[in-house]
């Protein structure tokens, strides 16, 4: 009888060994399995809200997906829940219309969720200590339009207090009827900003919001910031250099600042620029990488491990810090002299309701010194000259007759521009090779701030850049067909 209860204790014990055993979580294996979860309905930053709604539908078990009402336009609003546990964790995306990154990330995780693979324990040990609901795409309307605010002009973080707009409603009624203990504020920044003063693009940014004006720390936003330090952790090892903190100071009418002070500890991830992912899948990626860190330490009951001092480590967010491309150290030509400064160019993304993946057109942002900025792409263009292209003297009539022109020998002599009696739609004008305008307009032939020149960087007058819609081609590298592609639009 003795050594059976003996056996017995030492069972148990073993057992009790077991369950505080941590689960394991290789994010280096999830992140080499991640094709397996990419949502592949979802391809390109400017999905709609009628590309979501039949995958929402057509979620199942272990999700639990509600119509929670409706944005101003009528469009169906869902909250997607999972798991059974009583930790509960909100997480809401695209509250800014145009901010769609976190939005795809979430529909990855749905699939990770629902997925039978090695990464079970994991997944089981989420849905059994996890209760989490998604709001995927909070303000449908805007992502519409591919703009930030809403159907009636309103920004949704701004309307926490008032909560004028059906979209606030919902968010608010969410976050109360869940008291949830964990919030995830997912947005999009821009792709200028720098993570510190350093040369390297704020990939993604993170903040636990100030819940007043003296940014005063709680157990609460303490909790928050341990937990970004992790995901931070892990994010170094992806994208090291780029991880920035955002602008920490209080905003009264703001979401993220307001769920934070109702008691929700809050995470903001800004998603920013990364050399080469214009269409932002790489940071995609990113967000389902360090999403899932997130609800794994939440799970784990290890966020007070992790130290505040890794969140305090992340440098802010440096705003405006780069442009598309800097001309550094070039010629330019004014009033018959010249004059050596660095350009700086950025690139404006145009168009809402199109399904062309990039278009741009480009204006200068900034000239002179601007040694104290980064660029995307940086030229060294010591002892060259910078000139605006010429203007092809025949008035081109119609899109027919803008295809017949080559463009190869447009450049040869000079032309970048080309005036047109009826100008096709500007997103497929700000895909070609050569700049459009219409037949009464002019371009500047001095190189300033604020204008949309197509310029030419010429080395010992031989042409060797072209520079057009933000774009850059180089002429040693360009072949003639190449340069012809647009005549299949
Ligand atoms: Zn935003």
């Amino acid at each position: 009888m003795r050594i059976i209860l003996q056996l017995l204790g030492f069972y148990f014990l073993l057992n009790t060994m077991a369950c505080a055993q941590p689960i394991a979580f290789d994010h280096q294996k999830l992140a080499n399995s991640y094709s397996s979860y990419k949502e592949k309905k979802i391809t390109d930053r400017r999905f709609k809200h009628r590309d979501i709604e039949p995958i929402l539908q057509g979620l199942k078990r272990p999700f639990s997906v509600e119509e929670r009402g409706q944005s101003i336009e009528g469009r169906a609003i869902y909250t997607v829940s999972v798991g059974s546990g009583d930790k509960t964790v909100l997480l809401w995306s695209q509250m800014h219309g145009d901010e769609s990154t976190a939005t795809m990330a979430l529909f990855d995780i749905f699939k990770f969720l629902a997925a039978d693979d090695g990464f079970n324990d994991m997944r089981d040990n989420l849905l059994r200590e996890l209760k989490i609901v998604f709001i995927p795409m909070l303000n449908p309307d805007g992502a519409e339009r591919f703009q930030r605010r809403n159907a009636l002009g309103v920004d949704l973080n701004r309307d926490a207090l008032r909560l004028e707009s059906p979209e606030s409603r919902i968010l608010k009624q969410m976050r109360d009827e869940l008291d949830a203990d964990w919030g995830f504020n997912l947005h999009d920044q821009s792709r200028y900003y720098a993570a510190g003063n350093n040369p390297h693009t704020a990939a993604l940014s993170f903040l636990a919001p100030a819940y007043n004006y003296e940014k005063e720390v709680n157990a609460n936003r303490e909790r928050s910031m341990r937990l970004i330090g992790e995901m931070n952790a892990v994010l170094q090892q992806y994208i090291p250099g780029k991880v920035g903190r955002y602008n920490d100071a209080f905003e009264p009418r703001a979401f993220g600042d307001n769920i934070q002070k109702w008691g929700t500890s809050t995470i903001l991830i800004e998603t920013g620029g990364l050399k080469g992912d214009l269409e932002k899948q790489e940071l995609r990626k990113l967000n389902f990488i360090s999403i899932l860190t997130a609800l794994h330490g939440i799970a784990e009951d290890r966020v007070g491990e992790f130290p505040v001092s890794a969140y305090d480590k992340i440098p802010f967010n440096e705003s405006n810090a780069f442009h598309d491309v800097i001309l550094r150290e070039v010629q330019v030509q004014n009033n018959g002299n010249w004059y050596t400064v660095d350009v700086g160019i950025r690139r404006r993304e145009l168009g809402g309701d199109t399904p062309l993946p990039y278009f741009f057109d480009a204006y200068i942002h900034d000239l002179g010194d601007l040694s104290t900025f980064f660029a995307y792409e940086s030229i060294p263009a010591r002892g060259k000259r910078l000139i605006p292209g010429k203007i092809y003297p025949k008035v081109v009539s119609d899109w027919k007759a803008l295809k017949s022109l080559k463009v190869a020998d447009l450049w040869q002599k000079g032309y970048t521009t080309v005036r047109m009696d009826v100008i096709p739609a500007r997103d497929i004008l700000a895909r070609i090779p050569l700049k459009v305008i219409s037949a009464k307009e002019t371009t500047e032939d001095r190189i300033l701030p604020g204008q949309h020149p197509a310029l030419i960087l010429q080395e010992k007058n031989v042409n060797r850049l072209m520079i057009i819609n933000g774009m850059i081609y180089d002429l040693s590298k360009s072949n003639r067909e190449r340069l012809e592609w647009w005549k299949g639009l």
